[in-house]
């Protein structure tokens, strides 16, 4: 790998933490509150974000709004980076001229992501 550096790198947690840094940036940016009547404030009771477009995205957000940190427990943010995974996939799945070979930011996180969520099910 050899493009994490730092501390946030050594541990499992700390390489997670910073494998979240990019949807959240990503998704934050995909989605638009601007006819959100919550403006954003995800209520999972809400029949609007039932069937909203960025349902899955907003309620991704809202849960990992917050950085976490090295304390955070690890199946949390397995689970996060899971979700974030698929959400990723299939926003920028959409769009044309993304390959194997492809190496722009959100298909080389996506491989990093894929390539850590498949190690871990191996181990467990
Ligand atoms: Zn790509």
């Amino acid at each position: 790998m050899g493009t994490l550096t730092g501390l946030n790198s050594r541990t499992i947690t700390g390489h997670l933490v910073t494998l979240l840094e990019y949807p959240r940036w990503l998704i934050d940016r995909d989605v638009d509150f601007t006819d959100c009547h919550l403006s954003g404030d995800y209520e999972a009771g809400d029949s609007t974000c039932v069937d909203c477009d960025f349902g899955r995205a907003c309620r991704w957000l809202a849960a990992n709004r917050d950085v976490p940190t090295l304390e955070s427990p690890l199946e949390e943010l397995i689970e996060a980076l899971t979700t974030a995974a698929n959400y990723v996939r299939r926003a920028h799945g959409a769009a044309a001229g993304h390959d194997r070979r492809c190496d722009c930011d959100t298909c080389a996180w996506l491989r990093e992501a894929n390539n850590f969520l498949r190690a871990r099910r191996h181990r467990a």
